[in-house]
């Protein structure tokens, strides 16, 4: 196994009965990246990461981690991993302090690392306020955050999480976005794989997509190339009065627009082709008399996963 990719998945295939939820299957993570795992529902991602991470077992296939297969050697395998794949069960009557020395007694910590790391992680989550409150009367969001620092203990050096912010409000997504933009910006030596359906997080956060559906593996690459394959951009266009028919169509009839259409305030537009095309999109857009005042690229990674969902099948 490649030392570049501290998680390669090769031809693996789980069927549930006769029904085949992961077909074939191979990924590659690369060593230090953020992959945002993709894909619709039912496509097969928690199943992947359940395989990965030793609750289930594949139908054939080979899964490795640090070069070891969980399917054969799952502890070794999962030395120096951090998980949240299931929705985590805790302790209600222990405090996040609590929580993290147990987990760090089981998985074999010395007191003296549970207790310097317990503090890092605390710290880290976001938990200080309430290192000694019980958790059973923590928000679904406080428990999350539990449950990330429950993976973080001892330093792992891979991590894998499952729709890590699904269920939470925008201010727990928001604060769950901080701490993985957190643990990104300060460590040198991670590899994290997680799966998502909010796309701009996982803009934010990854530098590569593995997109799967039906099973299979549709694209893995660097999001940059990614965000490019669509050829295809979607701007906003801010104009100074509610855009009226007239102005949407203006916008339409520009070179290199695909379409356009109000959105509230706003007019979206979908330009197609290179950064030359868009030079001129933005030239034409004022030198339109519509009152436009400002023009901003929306989530390109939504646009090319559409497409690619879409050619898949
Ligand atoms: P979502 O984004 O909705 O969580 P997913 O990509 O994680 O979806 P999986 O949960 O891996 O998809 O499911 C893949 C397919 O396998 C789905 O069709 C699902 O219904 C099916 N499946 C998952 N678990 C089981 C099970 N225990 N028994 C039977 N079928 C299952």
């Amino acid at each position: 196994m490649s030392s570049d990719n501290p998680i390669e998945i090769v031809g693996l295939r789980k069927e549930y009965g006769g029904f085949v939820a992961v077909d074939n299957l191979n990924l590659s993570v690369k060593k230090n990246s953020f992959t945002g795992f993709l894909g619709p529902n039912g496509a097969g991602k928690s199943t992947t990461l359940k395989i990965l991470t030793h609750l289930i077992n594949a139908s054939s296939g080979e899964a490795y981690i640090n070069g070891i297969d969980v399917t054969k050697d799952p502890k070794a395998a999962l030395t120096n991993v951090g998980t949240v794949v299931e929705t985590p069960e805790f302790y209600p009557y222990l405090t996040p302090r609590e929580t993290l020395r147990y987990v760090g007694q089981i998985i074999g910590m010395n007191t003296e690392s549970i207790k310097s790391e317990t503090d890092r992680i605390l710290e880290k989550v976001k938990m200080l306020e309430w290192e000694d409150k019980k958790l059973g009367t923590f928000s679904k969001g406080m428990r999350q955050r539990i449950a990330i620092g429950q993976a973080l203990m001892n330093g792992p050096s891979v991590i894998i999480l499952d729709e890590p912010t699904s269920g939470l409000d925008p201010r727990g997504q928001a604060e769950m976005r901080e701490i993985m933009k957190n643990l990104r910006n300060d460590s040198n030596n991670l590899t994290v794989i997680m799966s998502s359906h909010v796309l701009h997080e996982v803009s934010d956060l990854c530098d590569r997509i593995a997109l799967i559906n039906h099973g299979k593996m549709i694209i893995q690459d660097d999001m940059s190339v990614i965000e490019k394959s669509s050829g295809k951009r979607r701007v906003t266009i801010k104009v100074e009065s509610t855009p009226s028919p007239l102005m949407t169509h203006m916008v339409e009839q520009l070179d290199n627009v695909v379409s356009a259409e109000r959105y509230g305030n706003d007019i979206e537009a979908v330009v197609e082709g290179d950064i030359s095309a868009c030079v001129k999109f933005f030239k034409d857009i004022s030198s339109l008399n519509i009152g436009a005042y400002g023009v901003s690229e929306e989530d390109n990674l939504e646009t090319t996963y559409l497409k690619l969902i879409k050619e898949s099948g």
